[in-house]
C-alpha cells in the first residue's frame, strides 16, 4: 500500500496535540479509547482529565465505589463502557499484576474490550502491529479502495481488519493506526464532503479517481428505532427532586432515575401516581414533554413537575445529592421549558 508514507508524514506533521497522545501508558491509552468510542473528542478531553485526576491508575479504579465511578461517567452516556471499565481493572489488578495484558489477545478477553479497543491498546502502547479498525478507518478505505461494500458488515469489517493487518508498517503501527484514524476524523471526513484537495493521500485514492467518493462508505439500511412513551415525575423538596435506583440490567442499569411509569398518563393519572404513594402536591403542577435518543429505543417523555411532600418517602426513593450521577435522559426533565426552550 504505497499510500502509507504520505500518510505517516502528513500524520507527524498535522496530527492534534491531544492529551492522551502523549503518553504511551496503556492504562491512560485505553481510558481514552474507551471514552471516544461514543464521545466527540473536546468533549472527551474535560472528562478524561477529571478521570485520571480520580482515578490516577488501575488500582484506584478497580477500587473506586460504583456511584462516584457514575458520577465520572455523569453526561458521556453509554455507562456499560464505565462498569466494564471498573470490571476490567480489577481482573488486571488480580490476575495481570495491574498491567494492561500486551496481546491483542488477551485484551480481547476483558470486559467491554472489542478488537478496536484490543487493537488501539496494543498498537499504541506497546508497539504490536495489529490494526485498530473504527468508522474512520473504515470509511478512509471504503474511500481508498472506492469499496461499495456495508461498512456495518461483520465481514467487511474483517476483510479490511485482514488487509491492514497484512499491510501496516512493523515498526509503527501505533503510528499507524492513529494517522489514519486523523486521516478520517479531520480529512476524509463522513457525510459526502472529504477535503480531498488537502489529502496526503489523494494520489492514491481509486474513489477520487473515479468521483465516487461523495457516494461512500455505503452502510446498510438501519432497523427504525422503538419508540417508548413514559411519564415522569419531577417531585421535588425545595426544588431537589426524587430519584430512585433502576434495575440492575437492561438500559442504564443500576443507575439513578427520577420515579416513572410507561404510558402517557392523563393529569387525573398522574397526581393518582403521587397520591398512591403517599404524596400531596404542594406547589404548581408544570407538565411538558422532553425526548431522549439512545441507539437502538427513542423516549419521548411526558413530565409532571411540582413540588410534592411525603410523610415518609417510598421504599427506594431518595432525595438527588451531588453525588448522585442522573442520566442525561432524566437530567433533561429537571429542565423546565421556559429554560430549555420549549417542549423538546
Ligand atoms: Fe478521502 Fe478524498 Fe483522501 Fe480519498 S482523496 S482518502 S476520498 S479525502
Amino acid at each position: 500500500m504505497n499510500f502509507i508514507e504520505p500518510l505517516l508524514n502528513w500524520y507527524r506533521k498535522n496530527a492534534r496535540a491531544l492529551p492522551w497522545r502523549k503518553t504511551r501508558d496503556a492504562y491512560r491509552i485505553w481510558i481514552s479509547e474507551i471514552m471516544l468510542q461514543q464521545t466527540r473528542v473536546e468533549a472527551v478531553k474535560f472528562y478524561y482529565a477529571r478521570f485520571l485526576a480520580a482515578c490516577p491508575d488501575v488500582y484506584a479504579l478497580a477500587a473506586i465505589d460504583d456511584d462516584a465511578l457514575n458520577k465520572l461517567w455523569e453526561g458521556l452516556g453509554y455507562y456499560t463502557r464505565a462498569r466494564n471499565l471498573k470490571k476490567t481493572a480489577q481482573v488486571v489488578v488480580s490476575e495481570f499484576d495491574g498491567v494492561l495484558p500486551k496481546s491483542d489477545e488477551t485484551l480481547l478477553t476483558l470486559p467491554g474490550i472489542g478488537a478496536y479497543t484490543a487493537g488501539a491498546v496494543a498498537s499504541i502502547a506497546y508497539n504490536i502491529p495489529v490494526p485498530a479498525v473504527d468508522g474512520n478507518v473504515l470509511r478512509v478505505m471504503a474511500r481508498l479502495f472506492d469499496d461499495p461494500a456495508p461498512i456495518d458488515d461483520a465481514h467487511v469489517k474483517q476483510r479490511v481488519r485482514d488487509t491492514l493487518l497484512l499491510h501496516m508498517p512493523k515498526d509503527c503501527p501505533g503510528a499507524f493506526n492513529q494517522a489514519m484514524m486523523e486521516l478520517g476524523a479531520t480529512v476524509c471526513v463522513p457525510n459526502g464532503a472529504p477535503h480531498c484537495d488537502v489529502c496526503p493521500v489523494s494520489a492514491f485514492c481509486l474513489s477520487k479517481q473515479n468521483g465516487t467518493q461523495d457516494a461512500l462508505p455505503v452502510k446498510s439500511a438501519k432497523k427504525p428505532r422503538r419508540i417508548e412513551e413514559k411519564t415522569v415525575f419531577v417531585l421535588t423538596k425545595n426544588g431537589c427532586p426524587v430519584v430512585c435506583q433502576r434495575p440492575d440490567r437492561g438500559l442504564l442499569a443500576s443507575l439513578f432515575q427520577l420515579p416513572d411509569t410507561a404510558g402517557r398518563l392523563s393529569p387525573e393519572q398522574m397526581a393518582a401516581f403521587v397520591g398512591d404513594r403517599g404524596g400531596h402536591i404542594t406547589g404548581e403542577i408544570r407538565i411538558y414533554d422532553r425526548r431522549h435518543i439512545f441507539t437502538h429505543v427513542e423516549w419521548r417523555m411526558r413530565v409532571f413537575s411540582a413540588e410534592a411532600s411525603f410523610s415518609v418517602l417510598p421504599d427506594g426513593w431518595q432525595y438527588l445529592t451531588e453525588n448522585h450521577a442522573l442520566p442525561t435522559a432524566y437530567r433533561i426533565c429537571l429542565d423546565e421549558p421556559e429554560a430549555a426552550g420549549g417542549a423538546t
